[in-house]
């Protein structure tokens, strides 16, 4: 067990959570778009090992075993049921032993079923069974905590958090809110302050908006519910007109098959200095528990954890361009290379 739990560490100050890998092992092409299942953990372990180490290198201060979608629902869709377990438990191995490397904590995930409807009381009965197996696997790889994730019906939070609360881990519960908000008839700040009041440890906000479309909501969560709170915006340019990532257009391009989600947002992608500022303004809200979802890169992460203060070993390469050959300033450079600068 590392020295302190994620309690006694939000109360020294805010803590870092890297999300998103998903979409970057997809990048690097070991996972596929569109099913989205983390099929990585079996077929490419080494992977998975690696973008966790580069994450706490760059300041994450948890390592999230990297279980989203690894449910009995997504697994039967690829065929792939006989794996479920394995996956789980390979992918709560790695994510232990990369924290154990460091001073990170390890944390379980579970996330949106696909199955949970509110009005069918048979599919709430399934997405508790996922939730129960995939805890279970979780609490007996001795996680620090777990995280349900990328939820967008209040009640199936709800069921995610009971779940979490009834093996007695402590909870970190996000919603995922799309353009017309959460897909029950309950308020985002509503939904986090009955999420508390059942136990919730922290909650917030993950995943579908951007840094600035996130802001907004997580302002009137703040005015109504009591820390710590979570937010981990995707880095996407977001907009009033285009609130969250699924909804984003490119107009420098038209070769994109339909829309930029999921494999096309390059373009559109947050700098490192949007996702300091971000850190700084949702720091400001009292929002302690901070991170970047789908499309998060090392940069990022180490970015917010110098917004936080913090000082990652990452930071030891953070951009010195006061050596950089035309546009630094350091003495020992060759002066025609500073005089050429302007004409670069
Ligand atoms: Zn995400």
């Amino acid at each position: 067990m590392t020295s302190l739990n994620l309690l006694e560490r939000l109360d020294q100050g805010p803590v870092i959570c890297a999300e998103g890998y998903l979409f970057e092992i997809e990048r690097r092409g070991y996972l596929q778009a569109g099913a989205f299942v983390p099929e990585v953990v079996l077929d490419h372990p080494h992977v998975v090992t690696e973008l966790h180490r580069e994450f706490m290198h760059a300041g994450s201060d948890v390592i999230e075993a990297f279980t989203y979608y690894a449910n009995r629902d997504k697994l039967r869709i690829m065929g792939r049921e006989d794996d479920l377990e394995q996956m789980n438990r390979t992918a709560l191995t790695l994510a232990k032993e990369v924290a154990r490397e460091g001073d990170a904590l390890f944390a379980g995930n579970i996330c949106n079923t696909n199955v949970f409807l509110p009005d069918d009381a048979d599919s709430k009965k399934v997405a508790r069974a996922m939730f129960e197996e995939q805890v279970g696997w979780a609490m007996d790889a001795g996680v620090d905590f777990i995280i349900a994730e990328t939820i967008s019906f209040y009640e199936e939070a709800l069921l995610a958090l009971e779940v979490i609360r009834d093996s007695g881990a402590i909870s970190v519960v996000t919603l995922a809110v799309h353009r017309e908000g959460l897909r029950d008839d309950y308020t985002v700040p509503e939904a986090c302050k009955r999420l508390k009041d059942a136990g919730a440890d922290v909650v917030g906000m993950n995943c579908i908006r951007g840094p600035n479309t996130m802001l907004t909501v997580m302002e009137e969560i703040s005015k109504e519910v009591e820390g710590p709170l979570a937010a981990l915006p995707v880095p996407y340019r977001t907009t009033e007109k285009e609130v969250n990532f699924q909804a984003l257009t490119d107009s420098g391009c038209d070769c994109i098959p339909d829309r930029p989600f999921p494999t096309a947002l390059e373009p559109l992608t947050c700098n490192r200095y949007e996702i300091a500022e971000f850190a700084k303004k949702a720091l400001a809200l009292g929002v302690q528990y901070q991170g970047v979802c789908c499309g998060a890169g090392p940069h990022h992460i180490r970015a917010m954890a110098e917004a936080l203060g913090k000082n990652p070993p990452a930071s030891r390469y953070s951009p010195d361009m006061s050596k950089h050959y035309a546009l630094g300033n350091d003495a020992r450079l060759v002066k025609e290379n500073i005089e050429f600068a302007e004409k670069m």
